[in-house]
């Protein structure tokens, strides 16, 4: 079994590189939001424990979190065993568990990749993201504007700004992150092998270079 950790704020684009470079290392994208999410939903039973805890909007415990994550993992035949891990571990206790699970199932972490950018650059993409109220499809106003201004190219809806996203908003977040994050990336630094790609490049630019640093680090 083979994992490779991705980490990064938001607004870094963390999803979409996890995506591309799974599909471009043949690895699976194990989103562990849309994992706890259609566990809760199936009804399993590490699903049923974590549905309280959402429904008060409190954080799913780690011993759950893990579970869901080792779940997913060995419901691969084991030749498939091969995974990039977005939104997981997000805290140190986390880490340590998921060592620890890996040690038992005989896998090992080949990489661990944090996305950096500027605070000023992830502000800029959050705040200027818009969203089309009626089919829910996603612009920015530098980046990906739409043809008419605060009209949806697809439907022609109206593009309004999530109230998540409002600068005041975005600015908390970014901080939560880094409070959170601060000790699980001293914990990959001092574990060694924790890679830092710019994440303020292109896109393609990105994956490639993560493309690189995993098959370094399986070889
Ligand atoms: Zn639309």
């Amino acid at each position: 079994m083979d994992v490779v950790i991705l980490l990064g704020a938001p607004g870094s684009g963390k999803g979409t590189v996890c995506t591309r470079v799974a599909e471009a290392v043949g690895y699976r994208h194990l989103s562990t939001g849309d994992r706890l999410r259609e566990a809760v939903k199936a009804g399993t039973a590490v699903g049923r424990e974590a549905r309280p805890y959402i429904e008060r909007g409190d954080l799913v415990p780690d011993e759950v979190m893990i579970r869901i994550v080792a779940e997913a993992m060995t419901s691969e035949a084991p030749e498939l065993r091969r995974f990039i891990l977005d939104g997981f571990p997000r805290t140190d206790a986390q880490a340590l568990l998921l060592q620890q699970r890996l040690r038992d199932e005989g896998g090992r972490i080949c990489a661990v990749i944090l996305l950096e950018a500027p605070r000023d650059v992830l502000i800029e993409r959050l705040a200027g993201r818009r969203v089309c109220r009626d089919c829910g499809a996603t612009y920015h106003v530098v980046n990906i504007p739409p043809k008419h201004e605060g009209q949806c190219d697809a439907c022609g809806g109206e593009l309004v700004q999530r109230p998540d996203d409002n600068e005041a908003t975005v600015r908390n977040r970014l901080e939560v992150y880094e409070r959170q994050t601060a000790s699980l990336i001293e914990f990959y630094e001092r574990a060694g092998g924790l890679r830092r790609v710019d994440s303020a490049r292109p896109l393609d630019v990105m994956v490639s270079e993560i493309r690189d640093l995993i098959v370094a680090g399986v070889s």
